[in-house]
């Protein structure tokens, strides 16, 4: 039960080191803390408090990881479920104002919309939970049952993250938390149809933070060639054969994702199409040398790699690798081609990525136009005062000559 003020237990901070969560950042470190006080059991939320003893919020507390605490509210108030209720209304009330096409999408986005530690997609009738804080994962069930009537999911399955899991100290699970559904999950993006495969599939299930990218290539994929690279389960490229593309290579290193690829392609490829579709199993990096060599010609490329880095001190290395694989894509495009690039890397900001993409078109001697910017799908909301919910930039590229 929540006690009296007296009786909560408080976290209370630094003087010299409130200034970041007082500006609105929702994360305490360990090295913000001056004392825990009042008797904390495990997975209890804690009251933080400024030097001063002023009230700045509340939220789990966790003494293992680095980031000890994330305010779940800046108010003087319980979390308890009603809050997490409301918390969740207020995410799925966003998710309606987007207008969206399609059944499937991100439903909560942790920071971004003040439930730190829970990410909620959903695709059809069915929601996939991830936890990433222990006390979160505390409230799995629970959290699972209030998103379902929310939402009006039928079925909710727990997707482990043995990494968040080992920092936070929980027991990493998957399963499903609330009904039972099939194993792959069938959706639709705007015109297309995929599958997602909850039990076997990526731990990443679906990248639905590119559906909007993907809209707007495919606006501009009529009549071309196309070339999906780091394409996993084809995303791009279906929306490229709805979008009336001549014809789609889409390359992966992964044959689990390749084989889903393959299916998704010939579920997409529009009645009556002669638009030709070939997957293929190879690296990038040594794929676009073979064309570049070999003379293969595009008139619009997919550049969506992993995240070369998610350290700043890996940010060179991480440049290094984009400026090589835009400059390589660059070269396999026709005059009037285009290129859609990204970065999912958190420490590449746009500024710096655009830096890197223009560094590569210098060096291939063409000139090159930014037909549009591009970022995470709008239901991955940036919280303003958190850098961090920021990690997705593109850019559309046009090859002028
Ligand atoms: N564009 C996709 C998401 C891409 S995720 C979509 O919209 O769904 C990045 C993909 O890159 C993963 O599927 C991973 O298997 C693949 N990958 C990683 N390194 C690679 C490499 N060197 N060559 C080709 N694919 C690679």
């Amino acid at each position: 039960m929540y006690g009296s003020q007296g009786l909560t237990p408080k976290l209370v901070l630094r003087s010299q080191r409130e200034a970041r969560i007082r500006g609105g950042h929702p994360w305490v470190y360990r090295a913000d803390v001056a004392r825990l006080d009042g008797g904390w059991r495990d997975d209890e939320a804690v009251t933080v408090c400024a030097a001063d003893g002023r009230v700045l919020g509340r939220g789990f507390y966790n003494p293992r990881p680095q980031i000890v605490c994330r305010l779940v509210t800046r108010q003087d108030e319980p979390v308890d479920d009603a809050l997490l209720r409301r918390r969740l209304e207020t995410a799925w009330a966003f998710r309606g104002t987007l207008a969206y096409d399609g059944d499937a999408g991100r439903v909560v986005f942790g920071e971004g919309d003040a439930l730190p530690g829970l990410v909620v997609d959903r695709y059809g009738d069915v929601l996939v939970l991830q936890v990433l804080t222990r006390g979160i994962a505390a409230r799995a069930g629970r959290l699972a049952e209030l998103a379902a009537e929310v939402t009006g999911a039928r079925a909710v399955y727990r997707r482990g993250d043995p990494t968040a899991a080992a920092i936070e100290g929980f027991e990493d699970m998957s399963g499903w938390l609330l009904g039972r559904a099939e194993a792959v999950a069938e959706f639709r993006e705007g015109p297309c149809r995929f599958h997602v495969d909850l039990e076997g599939g990526q731990k990443t299930g679906f990248y639905l933070d590119q559906r909007e990218s993907r809209a707007r290539v495919a606006g501009r994929a009529a009549g071309r060639t196309v070339l999906d690279a780091f394409a996993y389960t084809g995303a791009f490229a279906a929306w490229a054969l709805q979008g009336g593309a001549a014809s789609v290579l889409a390359l992966d290193s992964s044959g689990a994702a390749c084989a889903r690829a393959a299916a998704h392609l010939a579920a997409n490829t529009p009645p009556g199409s002669a638009a030709r579709h070939e997957v293929l199993e190879a690296n990038a990096f040594d794929a676009l040398r073979a064309f570049e060599r070999d003379g293969h010609r595009f008139d619009l490329v997919v550049l969506d790699p992993p995240p070369f880095t998610r350290r700043r001190t890996a940010v060179d290395a991480a440049l290094r690798g984009y400026k090589e694989i835009n400059l390589r894509a660059f070269r396999c495009l026709r005059p009037g081609g285009l290129l859609a690039s990204f970065s999912c890397s958190h420490h590449v900001s746009p500024t710096l990525f655009e830096e890197v993409c223009r560094e590569a078109a210098g060096d291939v001697g063409r000139p090159v136009r930014v037909a549009a910017h591009m970022s995470q799908a709008r239901d991955h909301p940036v919280l303003l005062t958190v850098p961090e919910t920021r990690y997705l930039t593109g850019l559309l590229l046009e090859v002028l000559e």
